[in-house]
């Protein structure tokens, strides 16, 4: 595996960032990769260390050592056959995965010597596979003549998808919106991913059978039982999209938005659609407060920033996390620890602001004609109560655009399936998701499955894609008795 002294002779060596003035000119991504021998050198820092442990750090298994061998030793067509073995689509983990498989390496274990580059790794093997014209449909020689209907094409109905028609069944996915791809075509900003990778990737699996059927809303325009019956098996995918609220005074003011109102407009201009002016949100020119402190936060400062906005401020209720874990408490487990994201770094460099973190906004004020200007707060200690006010922080800022990124609380998909009968027989947890299931997949309809985040709530591209691969072998195995198809 790499070479056992590698990690010793070199360093580790990372993409990095254009730099911020360049990159807010534009809506492209700027990770600039690393030069192909950097890459095998990266590689080569993979040690044999007996017990590897990022592929179980990573969801759905990548053989990390394997494909890290073999960059190094120069075979990327080999690399890139194994890394489509454990992954459907690694040009999108490659650029958004928060990669768990890096924590997880043994080099982590050492403060100073520092994991492997494992998701560079693997950006570099899919990305000179596309350059080599390797990724091409894979359909399959025989077909089943059984019919499958996926609901909705994010990363877990896409994988879904794509796994079952490979095994040769005719797979219909559905989507209400007009684009395929879910939260990775409309939530996740172009400067994170482009989409000309999702489009690549519907291409090819029309090619290998898979009918889109876009703007198809199942349980408004067709009617989820008729699924049922007309398909023999169905499986929901359809994310977890309800947002959280913020509750206080002001809140139905005009300028204050959910994330997911703001972010699609922007992925929609960006691919040359136009939208009506009334529709319009837009930062520029404004004062923008985004509440909530997360990705979704983070991707909501960045599209704010490029689009012009006068000043960017991003506020959480909960405390900062600690700059390091405590390793050998915590390792191979994923660690809660600071993570400052590039959007965070430009509305730094641009406005000198960093996240306010215990804040709480109390209410929200307008103008006479109901227009938020002003966004009323305090600070917050955390106790065994929750957060608490801490009298005398009060603050208030200017805040013509406030956008809600406070997560996400389940599926919005209630009148799938109460037109099902499956909202009457599953119970949803306090998260409104469907219970975590043995991983069978199933709902309680014999023909039924679910994965993605409408089954495990808000989550990661990389746990959609896991999800929509072992939900396929659950679906092949219940129509055909058995599945060559991986778990
Ligand atoms: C703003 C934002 C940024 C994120 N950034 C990252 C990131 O950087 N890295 C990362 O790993 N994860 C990120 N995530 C999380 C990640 O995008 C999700 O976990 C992942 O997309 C879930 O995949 P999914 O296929 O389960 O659902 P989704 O991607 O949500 O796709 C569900 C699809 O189903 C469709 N649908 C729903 N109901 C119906 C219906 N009744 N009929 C037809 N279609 C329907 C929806 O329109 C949607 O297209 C982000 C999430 C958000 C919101
Ligand atoms: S998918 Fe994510 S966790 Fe898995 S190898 Fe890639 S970056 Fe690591």
């Amino acid at each position: 595996m790499g070479k056992p002294t590698g990690f010793l002779e070199k360093p580790r060596g990372d993409r990095g960032y254009a730099p911020v003035a360049e990159r807010l000119k534009h809506w492209n991504e700027f990770v600039q990769p690393l030069p192909e021998d950097e890459v095998r050198d990266q590689g080569s820092r993979c040690m044999d260390c007996g017990i590897p442990f990022c592929h179980n750090g990573c969801p759905v298994n990548n053989q990390i050592p394997d494909w890290n061998d073999l960059v190094y030793h120069g075979e990327w067509r080999q690399a890139y056959d194994n890394l489509h073995s454990t992954n459907n689509f690694p040009e999108f983990t490659g650029r958004i995965c928060p990669a768990p498989c890096e924590e997880s390496c043994t080099l982590n274990l050492n403060t100073f010597v520092r994991p492997v580059t494992i998701k560079t790794i693997e950006c570099a093997i899919v990305d000179k596979g596309r350059e080599n014209g390797w990724l091409v449909p894979q359909p399959s020689e025989k077909k089943t003549g059984k019919r499958i209907a996926v609901v909705g094409s994010g990363p877990a109905g896409m994988a879904c998808a794509q796994q079952l028609a490979r095994v040769g069944h005719d797979v219909t996915l559905f989507e209400k919106a007009d684009r395929i791809g879910g939260l990775l075509r409309y939530g996740i900003p172009d400067f994170k991913m482009e989409k000309h990778l999702i489009d690549d990737r519907v291409a090819q699996m029309e090619a290998e059978g898979v009918t889109m059927k876009t703007g198809v809303h199942v349980g408004k325009d067709v009617s989820a039982k008729q699924l049922a019956a007309d398909f023999d098996a169905v499986v929901l995918s359809g994310g977890a999209e309800n947002p959280r609220n913020l509750d206080v005074p002001g809140r139905e003011l005009n300028g204050v938005h959910f994330a997911m109102e703001f972010l699609p407009q922007q992925n929609k201009r960006n691919a040359g659609d136009s939208l009506p002016a009334t529709q319009d949100i837009l930062a520029n020119g404004k004062h923008v407060v985004v509440v909530g402190g997360g990705d979704t936060g983070s991707d909501c400062i960045g599209t704010s920033t490029r689009q012009g906005a006068v000043h960017v401020k991003q506020l959480e209720i909960v405390p900062p996390s600690p700059v390091d874990e405590d390793k050998p408490v915590i390792w191979p487990d994923w660690p809660r620890k600071e993570r400052i994201s590039s959007s965070q770094q430009e509305v730094d460099a641009t406005f000198g602001e960093k996240v306010q973190y215990t804040a709480e906004t109390a209410w929200l004020e307008g103008d006479a004609d109901g227009n938020v200007k002003k966004l009323h707060g305090h600070m917050v200690e955390w106790g065994n109560k929750g957060p608490q006010k801490v009298d005398g922080t009060e603050f208030t800022m200017d805040a013509e655009l406030v956008l809600l990124a406070m997560g996400f609380v389940g599926p919005s998909q209630d009148d799938v399936l109460a037109d099902l009968g499956i909202n009457t027989v599953i119970s949803r947890d306090s998260l409104g998701r469907i219970p975590e299931a043995p991983a069978d997949y199933k709902t309680n309809l014999p023909n039924v499955f679910t994965a993605g985040d409408m089954r495990r709530g808000q989550s990661l591209v990389v746990w959609a894609i896991r999800e929509g691969r072992q939900c396929a072998h659950a679906v092949d195995e219940f129509l055909m008795g058995e599945s060559v198809l991986p778990r």
